[in-house]
């Protein structure tokens, strides 16, 4: 069974970055010593320099919550991996804020997914159903779609190095997280495509998140999943009360 991961995802707060070092040092105490479970947080870009400094030593580490796929060139407004190397073990991609909202498509997903490899960083590649594809009966076909195309090009060998983050776009912030039967059966269908996609025991490696309205009270359930490797975790992550109890509920798990 892979090492659990919980992930902050801050999105575009806390709104200074001295607010974002006041989190950060809010964390770092109770959340280092959760052991048993890998601890990411993913503060805005312009926090970053100034969150590694108030985690310097400690056991958190940092991701970035978005990257240009391309090393550099003429892209106004976005970071490129590069940029982010020394600062950063992990990079979001394909957050369906991105995929629907910016209109990000699959294969663009999947370029971020190669850089960030190539780079020898771990992209957190998010997938999710929408309620209309759910309603639809496609949701499965549509995670499934998401889950190859991000993971075109990936060295059958390299798969472990991906983690996947089963977010369905109708409970991100919407306090309406899946039930466990719905995780469980979506997550272990990922699963079931990574099998196909590379052997048995190469899937059982790759760490899969469930995202979507996790908090204190819900974690657990969500921990004692079979195929719920962690957690991707966006509004309960400002709260460093429910943040280091959900990364609690996944140490469990170890
Ligand atoms: C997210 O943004 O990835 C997320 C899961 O948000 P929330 O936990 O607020 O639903």
């Amino acid at each position: 069974m892979p090492t659990p991961l919980v992930v902050g995802n801050w999105k575009m707060n806390p709104p200074s970055i001295a607010e974002a070092v006041a989190l950060a040092q809010a964390l770092r105490a109770p959340l280092g010593a959760v052991e048993g479970v890998e601890r990411v947080v993913c503060p805005p870009f312009v926090a970053l320099p100034a969150v590694a400094d108030a985690l310097a030593g400690s056991p958190i580490v940092l991701g970035a919550q978005n990257v240009h796929p391309q090393p550099k060139g003429a892209f106004t407004g976005e970071v490129s991996g590069a940029m982010l190397q020394g600062v950063c073990s992990h990079v979001i991609v394909g957050h369906s804020e991105r995929r629907h909202s910016l209109g990000e498509t699959d294969d663009f997903v999947n370029a971020k997914v190669l850089a960030v490899l190539g780079l020898g960083m771990t992209p957190v590649l998010c997938v999710g159903e929408t309620l209309e594809e759910r309603d639809a009966g496609e949701a499965s076909a549509v995670v499934e779609r998401q889950t190859a195309a991000g993971l075109a090009g990936v060295e059958p060998g390299d798969v472990t190095k991906v983690v996947l983050a089963y977010e369905p776009v109708w409970a991100i912030g919407t306090g309406r997280a899946a039930t466990p039967e719905t995780a469980q059966e979506m997550i272990g269908g990922i699963r079931a495509h990574l099998v196909r996609l590379t052997d048995s025991a190469t899937a059982a490696q790759v760490r899969l998140l469930y995202g979507g309205s996790v908090n204190a009270a819900n974690a657990a359930e969500l921990a004692a999943l079979p195929d719920v490797d962690g957690a991707l975790v966006g509004g309960a992550s400002l709260d460093p009360d429910a943040f280091v109890a959900i990364a609690r509920a996944f140490a469990t798990r170890a």
